[in-house]
């Protein structure tokens, strides 16, 4: 089937084909014609997997026959990071290029001055936001969210989670009772209970190669196959002393120029980054305690290809596209299985293979039994300590 087929707007397709893209994902041919059907939507495909065009286009097709009123966006995309919602805001931006009706889009987001955001906010009828930074907005008037028709949640699973429960609502609250509801994740269940909170009717549900997360025990005792099939993963015992020498090898024998790095503390990434400068690596951190400025800076130089490592905690685990990353380490282990999922999906992405090298220590070995068990998929473990290493 042919982007052709899928009844987007005319000039959609050759944005599409500027895009390079050839032929529509398999979430995009099941999610396209519910959304131009107006209905309710829940999404769960695996990460990478071309979800943010899965919305994107429809919206944007949807949104001929909208009236504008400025400061009533008719479109919201709520994101969990800032990173997400520059990225997200970058695809309808691609993708509106050249359309004859009004489809302009913009992220706002905290940990940076307000006041641009306020005035850039004429007009726009896509709005891509976090939570907090959107409520600001809605409080001084900024931005009404009345008018909205289509309201979607991006990374979904992480923005029904208690830490954002109280903005959610708020948000909820200020939007009109009839709208199209979207929702996305890789690590969604369909039965979150919190569903009705958001979607009066019963949605679609869309799974495309879906991650399944499974809460209770079971046989695990034939290896599984994974939905993370682009993905080789290699697992290295090795002491935490050894880390910083062994990534370092890894680093230069399989010649990387590219790879994301992930720890489990922001002390962890700025000391792992200062160590690797000072052994000649080109490194930078990204973190919650680095200005926004320096996280996009970073993040833009990541994915230009000019620096080799990009260090960084949970806080980039979730919906960031970098095109063909090759390479993702897991330095230390997240706490939840749901997380190292989200990080390896950082790479074999958009049909392009990627390898997750994962360091476990002696207390890691039973918590990284449980992220396997739970992900269905054993890992290949290399012990780096055996003499087989030299480094
Ligand atoms: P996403 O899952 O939305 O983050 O998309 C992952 C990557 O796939 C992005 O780099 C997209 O540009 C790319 N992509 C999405 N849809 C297609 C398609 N139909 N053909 C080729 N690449 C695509």
């Amino acid at each position: 089937m042919s982007f052709e087929s899928l009844k987007l707007f005319p000039q959609l397709l050759q944005n599409i084909e500027e895009q390079g893209y050839e032929k529509p994902y398999p979430i995009q041919l099941e999610v396209i014609p519910k959304i131009l059907a107006k209905e309710d939507v829940l999404g769960i495909a695996k990460t990478g997997s071309g979800k943010t065009a899965s919305y994107v286009l429809p919206i944007l097709t949807l949104l001929e026959n909208v009236k504008t009123k400025n400061r009533f966006t008719n479109v919201l995309v709520v994101v969990p990071t800032r990173e997400l919602a520059v990225q997200v805001q970058e695809v309808f931006y691609e993708f509106s290029k050249g359309l004859p009706f009004p489809a302009k889009s913009l992220a706002v987001f905290g940990g940076v001055a307000i006041n641009p955001q306020m005035k850039r906010m004429r007009n726009v009828n896509v709005l891509v936001a976090t939570p907090g930074r959107l409520l600001e907005l809605t409080r001084s008037n900024a931005v009404n969210l009345s008018k909205v028709s289509t309201f979607v949640m991006d990374e979904a699973d992480k923005l029904l989670n208690l830490g954002f429960r109280k903005e959610l609502d708020e948000i909820l609250r200020l939007l009109p009772k009839k709208r199209q509801n979207l929702l996305f994740s890789a690590t969604l269940n369909s039965d979150v209970k919190d569903l009705e909170r958001i979607m009066q009717d019963v949605p679609s549900i869309l799974e495309t190669e879906k991650i399944v997360i499974e809460e209770k025990e079971e046989d695990t005792s034939t290896p599984l196959n994974t939905s993370v099939s682009l993905i080789t993963q290699t697992g290295y015992f090795v002491s935490k002393e050894k880390k910083g020498p062994l990534l370092r090898h890894l680093i230069k024998e399989n010649k990387m120029e590219q790879v994301l790095v992930f720890t489990s503390s922001i002390y962890q990434a700025d000391q792992l980054t200062i160590k690797l400068r000072k052994n000649g690596i080109n490194s930078r951190a990204i973190h919650s305690k680095k200005s926004q400025g320096s996280r996009q800076e970073s993040l833009t130089l990541f994915k230009n290809n000019k620096l080799t490592v990009l260090v960084t905690t949970d806080l980039l685990a979730r919906g960031i596209d970098i095109e063909f990353l090759p390479f993702v380490v897991n330095y230390e282990l997240p706490r939840s299985p749901k997380d190292f999922i989200h990080r390896i999906g950082r790479t074999g992405r958009a049909e392009n293979p990627g390898e997750a090298i994962t360091f476990v220590t002696e207390e890691d070995k039973h918590h990284f039994r449980v992220i396997q068990k739970k992900m269905k998929q054993w890992v290949t473990m290399i012990d780096s300590e055996s003499g087989a290493f030299e480094f």
